[in-house]
């Protein structure tokens, strides 16, 4: 077993998070269920309490084997030293935001931001006093600066931006925001294992389990992973403070999608780059946005920042259909399912038109709008189903 940055990362996700488990022999972790933690005597409780945030197990809450083996294999993936594991993906991004804002504070957000992260902005946040300003995802480094208050305390990032897939500039928006003092959190989901945000300015990585990690629609997890012991203490603290918790089976499963993780993104996201580029010379079709494509308007800031691809991008139909029309061509595919989640071994198309919310001005996207995700099935299939539904639009 290794721990080696050296090693490739087909073979690091299937080492990773296997050592420095008790797990006799076998070749995985079992599943650690538990709420109390029984110990020899009263003085070991005592000194236990104070490495409760260190992987050492001092009651449920404070997580188990299985998710500190977790905990490993995701600093493995995104170049972090610590991690917390949460019970959503959605957890994850409001984990940090809890943690590091307090009343009268004011926080940046990309346009772009995941929908029900900017509802926590507006709601929770708003309500807590935290006053919260979405900017254009494709902001530079100056640009930054100028939105950046003396009391901005948070820039958040998601790169690609959810839905309509603006690459960030994530090293310039994280000068900017490190000039002025502010923590650099980035909703890393898409870029899974080919962004390492921690050698781009990042100091917290969130990241959706659900999707790629677990891999067959089947768990909702979240993590939350930080690069320094500083960073790990706020989170940690701030998810023992509220009672974060994750159930050890969803974890386990996360552990087990993890290990085909490799080998079924580069399927997938092969397939997707197919797909996209098929679409992209159809005449029903005005526009792709998948970062991995030439034509993407940020391909350039793509290619020097991640390491490859996933299998989630968009769709804007000619400006001359409905949405009516959209909802023709989805109800015809027999292949996608209509739903939201992604990351797993199906495929889906999902509208977006209607559905999602801008107020920086980057909201005229020039047609009817859906988002793609390519699962494992033979790509010509699904490349023929795509035919037969555009049939529908004419
Ligand atoms: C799905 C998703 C989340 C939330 O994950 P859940 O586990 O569904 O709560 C957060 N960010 C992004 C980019 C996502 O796609």
């Amino acid at each position: 077993m290794t721990d080696s940055h050296d090693h490739a990362f087909s073979t690091r996700m299937s080492h990773a998070g296997r050592a420095g488990v008790r797990i006799h022999g076998f070749v995985n972790p079992g599943v650690h269920r538990g709420s109390t933690v029984l110990f020899p005597t009263a003085e070991a409780r005592r000194d236990g309490a104070a490495k409760r945030y260190e992987q050492y197990m001092t009651y449920g809450t404070q997580g188990g084997p299985t998710h500190y083996a977790l905990e490993d294999v995701i600093c493995e993936i995104e170049g972090g030293t610590r991690c917390t594991i949460v019970g959503t993906g959605l957890a994850a991004v409001t984990l940090p935001l809890m943690a590091y804002l307090k009343s009268g504070d004011h926080c940046l957000m990309p346009d772009s931001v995941y929908g029900p992260g900017r509802n926590v902005a507006n709601t929770l946040l708003k309500g807590w006093g935290i006053e919260t300003t979405f900017y254009d995802p494709c902001v530079d480094e100056a640009g930054m600066a100028a939105l950046i208050r003396d009391n901005t305390k948070v820039v958040y990032t998601e790169s690609p931006g959810s839905h309509t897939f603006e690459i960030q500039d994530i090293p310039a928006i994280a000068r900017a925001a490190h000039a002025r003092g502010c923590k650099v959190l980035m909703d890393n989901t898409w870029g899974i294992h080919t962004f390492q945000p921690f050698q781009h300015g990042v100091d917290v990585s969130i990241q959706a389990l659900t999707k790629y990690v677990g891999g067959h629609s089947d768990i909702l997890l979240g993590s939350v992973t930080v690069n320094s012991e500083e960073d790990h203490l706020i989170v940690r603290a701030a998810a023992s403070t509220i009672g974060h918790y994750a159930s050890p089976d969803d974890v386990w499963l996360a552990l087990r999608g993890v290990r085909t993780m490799a080998v079924r993104l580069k399927t997938q996201e092969a397939a997707s780059i197919e797909v996209a580029k098929w679409l992209e010379a159809q005449p029903q079709v005005a526009k792709v946005m998948h970062p991995a494509l030439p034509s993407h308007p940020q391909h350039a800031l793509f290619q020097r920042d991640f390491n490859g691809g996933c299998s989630l991008f968009g769709v804007v139909l000619d400006a001359k259909y409905s949405q009516e029309d959209m909802f023709r061509f989805i109800n015809a595919l027999k292949l996608y399912g209509i739903g939201a989640s992604w990351g797993g071994y199906e495929s889906l198309a999902l509208p977006t038109t209607g559905f999602i919310t801008r107020t920086a001005g980057t909201g005229d996207f020039g047609g009817q709008m859906l988002r793609i995700h390519i699962g494992l099935e033979d790509v010509k299939d699904l490349i023929a189903d795509l035919q037969q539904g555009l049939k529908q639009l004419g």
